[in-house]
This record gives structure tokens, sequence and C-alpha cells, in this order.
């Protein structure tokens, strides 16, 4: 009785496991936009385009001057970054990528149009 019972949890365990590896690549679309989704409704938080600082409301983003705004620091209110949440960054002008949005804006971009930052994809 016990064995049978040690043999079936076997069973089980191997089937799942072997359902894992098969179904990852098909499931790898599904999987990708339940993260995204999910990262939207828990994390309520807004990034500047210009310096990669965080806001918990759009309302404190846009009140206060950006320190690397591309009108020179402090020229003018941070922007909300409109895109995605991502693993990583890339410039928009250079293909540079970066862990954060504030790793990537925090030096200049030769590829850049005005001589600024570096600019996150969307
Ligand atoms: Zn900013
Ligand atoms: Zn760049």
């Amino acid at each position: 009785m016990m064995t049978k019972l040690v043999f079936a949890i076997f069973i089980i365990f191997l089937t799942s496991c072997w359902g894992d590896t098969s179904t990852v690549d098909s499931s790898s679309d599904n999987y990708s936009s339940r993260e995204i989704k999910g990262s939207d409704v828990e994390n309520e938080t807004y990034f500047c385009e210009y310096c990669g600082k965080k806001f918990h409301s759009v309302k404190d983003l846009a009140a206060n001057l950006c320190k690397r705004h591309p009108d020179g620091a402090h020229g003018g209110k941070h922007k909300l970054y409109e895109g995605r949440v991502r693993k990583t960054y890339e410039c928009v002008y250079c293909g540079k990528e970066a862990k954060s949005i504030a790793d990537l804006t925090a030096n200049k971009c030769k590829h850049s149009p005005m001589g600024g930052n570096h600019r996150p994809r969307l």
C-alpha cells in the first residue's frame, strides 16, 4: 500500500517536471503578458524619463524640477516615462542598455541630437 502511494507521488512528480520543460516555449507569451499586467496593478510607481527618479503619483512627478532636464539641470519639470517596466532600458539614440532609467540617463549620449543624456526607449 505504502509503496503504491510513493510510486504514485513519484509519477506525479515526474510528469509535472516533464510538463514544465515541454511547455516553456508555448506558455512564455502568456507568462510575460501576465507579468506586465501584474506589475501595473501592484507597483504604483512612476518614473521620470529624463532622470529615472521614482514617484508614487504623477502629480508629484509633474510638480518637481528635474536635475537631468534636456534644457539644463532643473530647467523644467520631470517628464513621465510612459513606456512599460523592463528589466533593462535601452537608449533610443545609441542602443546602450542599463538596468534602470536612472543608470541609463546618468551619462551623456554621443548620439543624442541635442548633446544630452541617454534617453530610454518606451
Ligand atoms: Zn527627472
Ligand atoms: Zn545613448
